[in-house]
C-alpha cells in the first residue's frame, strides 16, 4: 500500500488509503465552518457516506447533509441542494460520490451566490449572466473511478423534462482539495467498476488522439493508460471474487482512481467521436455513460485509426502490448471481453429503431468536433450500425 502523497496538478490532490480522514484539517485550512455534505441517496447509506457524515457530526462545526441526488442529475435536484445550502447558511461543500454528485455539488456552489436559474449560466448561452460572485470552496471525494469530475472545471446537469444536458463551466468550479481514497472504492460492484473504468480509458485515449499540441496532456494520457492496463482487470476480478479491503485490492483501486483523475486532466485537451456516441446513447437509450463508451471504443478508435496509426503504436507500448497498432486493438478487445463489456449495442438493449435519434443527438454533440477525423452523419450511421451488428 502507498502512504498518503500529494500532487498539485491541477489542484491539490491527496492520494492514499485513509485520506478521507483528512477532511477536518482541510475544512480548517479552507476556513469552512458550516460545511454542507453533498452526496447521492445510495452513497449516503453506504459505509463511505455514513463514515463521512459521522466524522463531520463529531467536529466542533455546524454541518448538514444534502443527499437528494439520484440517477442522471436534473436541475430540480440542484435547486433542492441550493435551498439546503442557503437554509444551512453553509460556507463550503464536501462532495462525496460519483460524477453526478461532483457535478451537482459544483453547480450548488455556483448557484449559492448567483441569482436566477441554472440555465442563465449555461456555457454557450448567448445571454449568459456573468459569474462574478464568490463560489464557496469544495472538497471533492470520489467514490467511483471513471469521470474524474473531481479535477474538472465543468459540470453537467440535465433539464427536468427534456433531459437535454446543460454544461456549466468556470475555473473556480475546480474543487480546492481532492481526496483520492482507494478504500472508498473497494466495495464497488464488478459491473460498475468495469463501466466506469472504460469511461476513464476513453478519456485518456480520446484526449491523446485529439490533434493539437499538448505534450503535458499527452504524457498524462499515456501514463494513465498504463495504470489502467495494470489495474482495471484486477479490480473487476477482486470485485467478482468478493475480495475485501486487502492490500492488493486497495493498490489496484488506487491505480484506477489515479487513472480516472488523470483522464479528466488529459481531456482538458478535448475528447472525440466516442463521447458524442456515448452522450447520444445515454440520452436516447438511458445507457450508462461508461458502458456506452466501452461498447463504442473499438468502432470509434477503428474509425480514427488510419489518421492516428503512430499514436495507436504509442498507446500500444503504454498498455504493455507489442508496440503495434494491431496490438493495441487486440489488448482493448481482450480487456473488454475479460471485464464483461458487451461486444454489441444490441446486448445492452439498443435496437435499430433507435438509430435515427442516436445519429441526430450525436451530430449535435460538440465532442466530435475535436475528433482527429471529421465525422459526418453517414459516419455516425455506420458507427452505430457496426456496433449494433457486432
Ligand atoms: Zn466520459
Amino acid at each position: 500500500m502507498t502512504p498518503v502523497t500529494q500532487f498539485n496538478y491541477p489542484t491539490q490532490v491527496r492520494f492514499g488509503p485513509g485520506s478521507m480522514g483528512e477532511v477536518p484539517e482541510h475544512l480548517t485550512a479552507l476556513g469552512i465552518q458550516r460545511p454542507l455534505l453533498v452526496t447521492d441517496k445510495i452513497v449516503a447509506e453506504l459505509p463511505p457516506g455514513q463514515k463521512l457524515a459521522s466524522c463531520l457530526e463529531n467536529l466542533p462545526l455546524d454541518s448538514a447533509v444534502f443527499s437528494g441526488i439520484w440517477g442522471n442529475p436534473v436541475i430540480s435536484q440542484v435547486q433542492a441542494g441550493v435551498a439546503a445550502f442557503k437554509e444551512h447558511k453553509a460556507d463550503g461543500i464536501v462532495a462525496l460520490g460519483g460524477g453526478a454528485s461532483m457535478d451537482v455539488a459544483k453547480i450548488i456552489a455556483l448557484m449559492a451566490h448567483h441569482p436566477g436559474s441554472v440555465l442563465d449560466y449555461e456555457d454557450g448561452n448567448p445571454n449568459q449572466k456573468p459569474i462574478q460572485n464568490p463560489i464557496p470552496p469544495i472538497i471533492a471525494i470520489p467514490t467511483t473511478a471513471g469521470t474524474g469530475s473531481e479535477v474538472g472545471r465543468a459540470a453537467v446537469v440535465s433539464e427536468d423534462g427534456s433531459h437535454r444536458k446543460a454544461i456549466l463551466f468556470h475555473p473556480r468550479l475546480l474543487p480546492a482539495v481532492v481526496l483520492l481514497d482507494p478504500e472508498l472504492t473497494v466495495g464497488l460492484p464488478a459491473k460498475v467498476t468495469a463501466a466506469t473504468g472504460m469511461d476513464a480509458l476513453s478519456h485518456l485515449g480520446e484526449a491523446f488522439l485529439v490533434d493539437s499540441f499538448h505534450p503535458m496532456a499527452d504524457g498524462v494520457s499515456l501514463e494513465g493508460l498504463g495504470l489502467i492496463s495494470k489495474s482495471l482487470l484486477d479490480c473487476v476480478d477482486f470485485a467478482n471474487a468478493g475480495t475485501g479491503a486487502t492490500p492488493e485490492h486497495i493498490d489496484a483501486r488506487g491505480l484506477m482512481l489515479t487513472a480516472s483523475m488523470m483522464g479528466a486532466v488529459a481531456f482538458q485537451k478535448g475528447l472525440g467521436v466516442t463521447h458524442s456516441c456515448a452522450h447520444a446513447l445515454s440520452t436516447v437509450c438511458d445507457l450508462h455513460h461508461g458502458l456506452a463508451n466501452g461498447i463504442m471504443l473499438p468502432f470509434t478508435f477503428g474509425f480514427n485509426r488510419s489518421a492516428c496509426e503512430d499514436k495507436f503504436k504509442r498507446m500500444s507500448i503504454a498498455v504493455g502490448a507489442d508496440g503495434s497498432a494491431d496490438g493495441f486493438f487486440r489488448w482493448l478487445d481482450g480487456l473488454r471481453a475479460q471485464i464483461g463489456i458487451p461486444a454489441s449495442l444490441r446486448l445492452a438493449g439498443v435496437g435499430p429503431e433507435h438509430l435515427d435519434d442516436l445519429i441526430a443527438f450525436a451530430l449535435k454533440d460538440s465532442c466530435h468536433l475535436e475528433n482527429p477525423v471529421p465525422v459526418s452523419e453517414a459516419d455516425f450511421r455506420a458507427l452505430f450500425q457496426s456496433a449494433l451488428q457486432a
